[in-house]
């Protein structure tokens, strides 16, 4: 313990999933984490919104307060794990402005005013952390922030949703609908009672656009980021990645496009099954970076839960406190780049398309003079038949796979191949990476 060092104050503003799990461990732990530190942590309170309510973890009645705004500014660190955009933003500009770091693992609140908050921190030194907003217990901000720093990094491929890499995992291997692999997600808890977040790729999205951020030293506005979910995705389409050695995961995807700037998008994403991010089953989430030196890395762990959550918010307060009793400002986010978004229809990518067609002669000559008028190459082409398919009479599901190309001549592809008089309709388009 550093000589005569004052103790920290911590206030924590939230006491659910993750901040019960945070104080628990604050409190069980003061001497280890002080013997870290070099200075304790004094837990000074904890905001919520019913003092009264039923809690699972034992926290000390007298530090429960339901006046955030008191306890913001007697801290030198504040934890946010309130979630949501208000009260949280305010709270956490008046912590910044009293000069206390704030750590968050609030990735909604990121995403939407990061530039705000980022501006507040600067101006009085403190810091912003924070490691828990994107893949929970997995460190990946740091890593980026500060390990990669003297790197380039060009893409990063990542599955950052567990709600959906269950779905589409349980999908996979045991042949669920999507229907029944959200209810069997729904009651094991892996979704919640409203899954649009989830399923609809706004919560991958958000990350994605933090992770853009730190990767490309680049300010990322989340209506930049393209964004697709999971709810179109069949079981035909799972089955027919299947069977042509591909696995369907919701990837954030974030990647440098040679003299055009910088593309992020998510969507469903056809994965090669020797790819490490294949293995990535259930609820897990795995981040893969590709740097110009330190060649491909991937990093993979639980993306949620309380205690492994808590296990990198309480990183961020140890970083923290060790930066108070050490001195000296925080270090501001790099956005000097300034890169600019790429056009999305710029974007080389490989599309697998599924078609069902008239089962007659002449058709697989029309459907490759589409592809060749537009100058993309088929790479490979097969009939598909998967035991659910509900067979319609005359008609075959064709399953094409093209090279890479631009974004926008394989989008033309596909709406020239919905007007030929053949097909009957164009069953389902998902891109591929990482061959
Ligand atoms: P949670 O279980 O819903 O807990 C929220 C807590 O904040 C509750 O204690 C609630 O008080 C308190 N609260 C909410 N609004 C408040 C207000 N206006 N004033 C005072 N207190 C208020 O949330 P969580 O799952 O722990 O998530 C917290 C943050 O961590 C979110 O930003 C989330 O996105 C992020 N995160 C969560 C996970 C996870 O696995 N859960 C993983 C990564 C990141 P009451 O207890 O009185 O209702």
């Amino acid at each position: 313990m550093r000589e005569n060092y004052r103790d920290l104050k911590v206030a924590v503003l939230g006491s659910g999933t993750v901040g019960a799990e945070v104080v628990h461990r604050l409190l069980a732990e003061r001497e280890e984490l002080g013997a870290r530190i070099g200075a304790e942590l004094d837990v000074v309170g904890v905001a919520v919104r019913d003092v009264k309510k039923q809690r699972n973890q034992s926290i000390p009645k007298e530090l429960l307060t339901t006046d955030a705004e008191s306890l913001v500014v007697q801290a030198d660190i504040v934890v946010e794990l309130m979630g949501g955009i208000e009260p949280a933003k305010t709270l956490i500009l008046r912590a910044l402005e009293s000069g206390a770091d704030v750590i968050t693992a609030n990735k909604a609140l990121l995403a939407a005013h990061g530039p705000e908050l980022f501006d507040a921190a600067g101006k009085v030194g403190a810091q912003l952390y924070y490691e828990a907003a994107v893949a929970g217990a997995i460190p990946i901000i740091r890593p980026l922030r500060d390990s990669l720093a003297g790197d380039e990094v060009n893409r990063i491929l990542g599955i950052v949703n567990g709600t959906t890499n269950f779905i589409l995992d349980l999908m996979d291997s045991e042949g669920q609908s999507m229907d029944a692999a959200l209810q069997t997600a729904t009651e094991l808890g892996y979704a919640e009672a409203d899954p649009t977040a989830d399923v609809g790729g706004h919560d991958a999205q958000q990350k994605a656009a933090l992770l853009a951020q730190l990767a490309f030293h680049t300010a990322i506005d989340l209506d930049d980021v393209a964004r697709e979910g999971i709810t179109e995705v069949t079981l035909e389409q799972v089955q027919q990645a299947r069977a042509a050695g591909y696995v369907i995961k919701l990837l954030a995807i974030c990647e440098r496009i040679d003299g055009h700037g910088v593309s992020v998008r998510v969507h469903p994403t056809l994965v090669p099954r020797d790819h490490p991010l294949a293995a990535v089953h259930g609820a897990n989430n795995a981040v893969f970076v590709e740097a110009a030196a330190a060649g491909s890395l991937m990093f993979y762990g639980a993306g949620a839960g309380g205690p492994e959550t808590a296990s990198a918010v309480l990183g961020d307060i140890v970083s923290a406190a060790r930066r108070h009793v050490v001195g000296g400002p925080g270090v501001a986010e790099s956005t000097h780049a300034d890169l600019p978004m790429a056009d999305p229809g710029v974007v080389p990518t490989s599309y697998h398309v599924s078609l069902h067609v008239k089962d007659e002669p002449g058709v697989l000559a029309q459907i490759a003079g589409v592809f060749s008028a537009e100058d993309v190459s088929v790479e490979a082409l097969n009939q598909s038949t998967p035991e659910h398919a509900e067979g319609e009479p005359g008609l075959a599901t064709l399953v094409i796979q093209t090279h890479r190309a631009a974004e926008a001549q394989l989008q033309r592809c596909v709406d020239k191949l919905a007007e030929l008089s053949v097909v009957d309709a164009v069953a389902g388009v998902i891109r591929v990476e990482g061959s």
